[in-house]
């Protein structure tokens, strides 16, 4: 990665500072980890509050991994208007801003990425795009491209009064619903300032260590990376290389065992009839990026393979072949049924068999190259 230093770059440098958002993450983190430890320590917080803050972390990650992210930013499924609230208020309480300004800097992010225009670029160093971003005021944070989403009122009015809305709900409501069992500051301190703090941080790991290591299976086009550690930080975000690769997608983790607790929700919604229209990347598209990040990889270790080429225009043709008669078994008739379902079965065993082999010929081109090497 390019840059990695501390400092921001002459370009940010110059920029003024936001003072509240410097004062509130300064402020607030401070307290998680002073106040709420030593509140710990030497008053105690009894359990219930520890569950319940448990409980509430995770369903602010969700509103903002779910909800901010895969539905309002990229429109990826759609959803009830009991979700809507439900993403609005939980949305609120993580203290990431109003989703309107949550939704503009990462539609830019994704339309820019990595160009001066890119509100988190990772061009900019490590810290920029973790924090470093929120602490300055500049015209690439302006609220854009957000037209759909100005259309409700709700929206609007969480954007009008964003902060009382935040304090309320973030921390007034932590402290009440910790005063039922009699520990208000326990849950003013451990629901509010802590969950707050490390909420932040995990959705910060996305756009800074998510960009700056892992693997890129997708495309070497963005910075973007997979990176499993992210993932169980944030509820499956940091598949972060497929995101950007296929952004429209609901699923960040496409196998069925990658860490994506946020698909499973919007899954489970969807059982329940309280989402629908869950978009997917057709699995031919990503298999076509799979081999072309492949083959470009290879190719810059200066293992080119016309094999591998040649296996790829078989996959081509193979697949082409099983469109037409998938489309031919929609119009079927009566004599041709039996004839047809032969057909598509060969095509289908031709098609995965020259795919496993592709994937052969991959391992056995590294294992050539590293010998060579
Ligand atoms: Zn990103
Ligand atoms: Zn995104």
């Amino acid at each position: 990665m390019k840059s990695s230093d501390s400092t921001p770059p002459s370009s940010v440098s110059s920029l003024p500072l936001d003072w509240t958002n410097l004062l509130f993450i300064g402020l607030n983190s401070l307290a998680a980890l002073t106040l709420a430890p030593a509140h710990a320590i030497f008053v105690g917080v009894p359990w219930q509050t520890w569950v319940f803050a448990l409980i509430f972390a995770g369903v602010t990650n969700l509103s903002i991994t779910a909800g901010y992210h895969r539905h309002y930013s990229h429109r990826s499924y759609d959803i009830s208007p009991l979700l809507h609230y439900f993403y609005l208020f939980f949305g609120s309480t993580a203290f990431q801003g109003s989703l309107l300004q949550w939704c503009s800097d990462h539609r830019k992010h994704h339309l820019q990425e990595d160009s001066e225009k890119d509100p988190y670029a990772i061009t900019k160093g490590f810290w920029f795009a973790h924090v470093g971003w929120l602490f300055f005021k500049s015209n690439d944070r302006k609220i854009e491209r957000v037209a759909d989403l100005e259309k409700k009122s709700l929206v609007r009015l969480q954007n009008k009064y964003y902060g009382w809305i935040a304090f309320l709900s973030g921390f007034v409501f932590p402290a009440l619903v910790a005063s039922l069992w009699g520990d208000a500051l326990g849950g003013l301190l451990v629901a509010g300032c802590l969950r707050i703090f490390l909420t932040q941080q995990t959705t910060f790991f996305v756009n800074s260590l998510s960009h700056y290591m892992g693997h890129r299976p997708y495309s070497l086009a963005v910075s973007a990376r997979d990176n499993i550690l992210v993932s169980f930080l944030t509820h499956g975000e940091g598949y972060h290389n497929f995101h950007h690769a296929f952004q429209f997608d609901f699923r960040n983790g496409i196998r069925w065992y990658h860490w994506d607790p946020t698909k499973w929700f919007i899954q489970t919604m969807a059982h329940m009839g309280l989402s629908w229209n869950l978009k997917t990347a057709p699995a031919f598209e990503i298999l076509k990026a799979k081999m072309h990040t492949l083959e470009a990889d290879l190719l810059n270790k200066g293992q080119c393979s016309e094999h591998l080429a040649s296996l790829r225009e078989r996959i081509f043709e193979a697949q082409k072949r099983l469109k037409t008669l998938n489309e031919s078994w929609k119009e079927r008739s009566e004599g041709h049924y039996k004839k047809l379902m032969l057909d598509m079965r060969l095509a289908s065993i031709e098609y995965q068999a020259l795919v496993k082999q592709y994937f052969r010929s991959v391992r056995a081109t590294r294992t050539l190259g590293s010998q060579r090497f």
